[in-house]
């Protein structure tokens, strides 16, 4: 099942024919409602049959008449890998003399870190570079595989963690680079606002069993630019869960972003980004300047 939110934050099953609304079958629904995708995960079994029948009841909403959001707008925690791919470790040290992967650092010594929520647009939003602030800085692209947690992991081993994965999206890890004799905390290069976008909708796992499959592409302008596939990953999927989750329970509806394959490029207002995941779908960017 593809999930998405809309419009005002409403609940929808995104199929060939469009989007149908399930809102009402999320416990306290009502508009402007972010959490909901949370609530929706959390009680997941229980509820996965109501969805199947309002679903089946709603009539679809054509594709172009709704708003995508992000598939979930507020998960309480948003994780991400740091230097997750050799080669991508090796242009960084190539570009930067350093950056995460400086010292042979990677993923697997550095662990995670955090973007803050408030970062995340949906698919349709533009991605919004503070460039003004920041005339003569760097911000680069980072399109990676994400994975959503179905239940509360704590102390997870790297062989259960597969079942508390609730599905698969996309999201965008947008970067202001450290410069200009200035290193901000990496917490705050990445979380501008529109930083991490994410979508187009959440597939549940039972559609992508197997996460070796797993894959997203990205242009810049036009031009293919990364290529992302979770068997290039050097701490893999159900270990990135289960070390997190020895640091501190993961909740239903967090979203864990893996890290960035080569080919991490500059862009700037006036650009055009797309991804695309096989399974989980596209999203088109506009890179605009920030107006505020
Ligand atoms: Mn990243």
């Amino acid at each position: 099942m593809r999930l998405v939110t809309f419009d005002d934050y409403r609940i929808g099953v995104l199929r060939d024919d469009g989007v149908h609304e399930v809102s009402d079958v999320v416990p306290g629904w009502e508009p402007g409602d972010i959490w909901a995708m949370n609530r929706l995960i959390a009680r997941w079994d229980t509820l996965r049959p109501r969805v199947e029948a309002a679903a089946a009841a709603a009539a679809p909403k054509p594709l172009d008449s709704v708003r995508l959001r992000a598939p979930n707008p507020a998960p309480m925690h948003l994780f991400a890998a740091p230097a997750n791919y050799r080669a991508h470790v090796n242009e960084m040290v190539q570009q930067f003399g350093g950056g995460a992967g400086a010292s042979g650092d990677s993923a697997d010594t550095l662990g995670f870190f955090l973007k803050a929520t408030g970062s995340i647009s949906g698919p349709q939003d533009p991605l919004a570079l503070p460039a003004r602030d920041f005339p003569t800085r760097r911000f680069d692209h980072e399109g990676e595989i994400a994975f959503v947690i179905g239940r509360r992991a704590q102390g997870v081993s790297p062989e259960d963690a597969l079942s508390y994965i609730f599905g698969y999206t996309i999201v965008i890890d947008a970067t202001l680079r450290a410069g200009d004799g200035r290193h901000e905390e990496r917490v705050q290069r990445k979380s501008y606002a529109s930083f991490s976008p994410m979508g187009p909708c959440i597939t549940t796992a039972d559609e992508l069993p197997d996460w070796r499959q797993l894959q997203v592409k990205l242009w810049h302008n036009g031009e293919q630019k990364q290529d992302a596939r979770a068997t290039d990953m050097i701490v893999d999927i159900p270990n990135l869960l289960s070390r997190a989750s020895h640091v501190l329970p993961l909740q239903p509806g967090d979203v864990y972003t893996t890290g960035s394959p080569p080919g991490v490029g500059r862009i700037a207002p006036g650009d055009k980004i797309v991804v695309e995941a096989p399974g989980i779908g596209r999203m088109q960017l506009d890179v605009v300047e920030r107006d505020w």
